[in-house]
């Protein structure tokens, strides 16, 4: 079965092909980079990074684009300023300054994360000239007007205006809170470019006076300038849906451009059941999240639901997650690296079959996660009945689909000790029973006991001897 996504914009489940054989390209809406990253962060990061790899794997090039927004992104309080200078201003430091240390912090959370630095990741204020272009082609066909040194763009203009988020343009004029002493004709019309007063620090020359650029237009000009005037996916979070992708969709398809054929969106986080929110204040921190949780537990918590559904990060969820990673680490730690003679490589080809068609359905990355864990149930079995060729060929599964694949590291701190524990145990093991051999009671009674000392408790069955360590 070929890799069946959901798409947003038809609505629907769409065997996936790229428009180009053998290349994908995919753009993700990234952040903008004003404040610690945050749980919320990390959800998209980790989707799409599984996304890509699989897409990899099936031999496809992917080239992939994260935009960071560094300019533009209005506060919606009213007064709508700069989230950016109105951190600098905060700070006592420039806003490139500001954009630096959190476009930085961000990666490094990924990085601890286990996501792959995207392809390319352009930036806002380095696209200004591109955007500007952008707002010029839209003026030509007529799609936008210019109001006190702003641009904006004319919804009603635009009769396809709400088609990604099924919302009817007629019915948006009652939902728009209308701005006092507004330049707009229209509440439902959206900034392209904004003039700048005389205090706002961001500020580029423009065809209509000093300015800068509205927050949509970047993801319209910079998707298609790396991926092409048509693409094969567009991602981002659920609650970019409106206004943020409507207004992408319909700046690029306004100024010709064909544009994304395939928008993924991913479902919103929730702590106990609530909604997490950056401006409601309740959001967690990925940094000091980290120096309590491994970010490999948070990575594998969040694959543990569909990205369309809500995930919540209550702590005894997250505690759940963590033991059953453990239960994947210490199975992978105690099968054999090397089988020896034997390893029968077609051994899992029933479990990777049900891992594929997982992830081909819309990215079922839990039910590919229920795959890995009947995997260590079988090859634990395996294991105790000597069967190590099975076990060493579930290891190697393991290196293929749960670090390859879903990202997730198998060995931990603890997972390598309890290799060479294993190994050690082993080699005594084997002293013993050579002891026992040679009618050398005493010897093989000391090394039982010695381990015993370790908490390691050997028991002799008709398959010789078992070991296992007392909790
Ligand atoms: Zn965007």
């Amino acid at each position: 079965m070929p890799l069946q996504l959901y798409n947003s914009l038809s609505r629907r489940l769409e065997a996936f092909e790229p428009l180009v054989p053998g290349r994908v390209g995919m753009y993700v809406c990234g952040p903008t980079v004003y404040a610690e990253p945050h749980l919320g962060h990390a959800r998209g990061p980790i989707v799409f990074d599984v996304l890509r790899r699989w897409l990899e794997r099936q031999g496809l090039s992917v080239r992939y684009v994260t935009n960071v927004t560094d300019v533009g992104h209005l506060t919606d309080d009213g007064d709508a300023e700069d989230k950016l200078a109105k951190r600098a201003k905060l700070e006592r430091i420039e806003p490139m300054e500001v954009a630096e240390k959190y476009f930085w912090a961000y990666f490094d959370a990924m990085d601890r994360l286990g996501v792959r630095r995207p392809s390319i990741v352009p930036r806002a204020t380095g696209h200004v000239i591109e955007q500007i272009e952008l707002i010029e082609t839209l003026l030509e066909h007529g799609l936008a007007y210019v109001s006190n040194e702003s641009v904006y763009f004319d919804v009603s203009s635009w009769s396809a205006y709400g088609e990604l988020s099924g919302r009817d343009p007629a019915e948006l004029v009652e939902g728009t809170r209308v701005e006092v002493r507004s330049d707009k004709r229209d509440p439902r019309d959206f900034a392209l470019w904004k003039r700048a007063d005389a205090e706002h620090l961001m500020r580029w020359r423009s065809p209509w006076g000093e300015g800068f650029p509205g927050w949509h237009i970047e993801c319209s000009v910079m998707s298609t300038k790396y991926l092409g005037d048509e693409f094969d996916i567009h991602g981002g979070g659920l609650d970019l849906v409106f206004p943020h992708h409507e207004c992408e969709l319909a700046q690029a398809r306004g100024a010709g451009k064909p544009f994304a054929r395939f928008w993924l969106h991913w479902n919103m986080l929730t702590l106990g059941g609530e909604k997490m929110s950056k401006s409601k204040g309740h959001v967690v921190d990925l940094f000091p999240l980290f120096e309590r949780i491994d970010p490999m537990v948070v990575r594998f918590h969040l694959l543990r639901s569909h990205y369309r559904s809500l995930s919540d990060f209550a702590d005894e969820a997250l505690q759940a997650s963590a033991a059953g990673l453990r239960r994947l680490r210490s199975a992978y730690a105690s099968w054999p690296s090397h089988a020896g003679t034997g390893t029968p490589a077609e051994a899992w080809s029933e479990a990777r079959r049900r891992f594929a068609a997982a992830l081909d359905n819309d990215l079922n990355t839990p039910e590919a996660i229920a795959v890995l864990f009947d995997v260590a149930r079988d090859a634990n079995r395996a294991r105790d009945s000597g069967d190590l060729g099975c076990a060493a060929a579930a290891r190697a599964l393991f290196d293929e689909l749960l670090v390859g694949i879903l990202g997730i590291e198998a060995a931990s701190g603890e997972g390598d000790h309890a290799e060479l524990l294993g190994a050690v145990v082993g080699l005594l093991l084997e002293q013993r029973e050579a002891a026992r051999k040679r009618r050398d009671f005493a010897a093989a009674d000391a090394i039982r006991e010695r381990l015993g000392t370790f908490d390691v408790v050997v028991e002799d069955t008709p398959d010789g001897p078992r070991w296992r360590r007392l909790d």
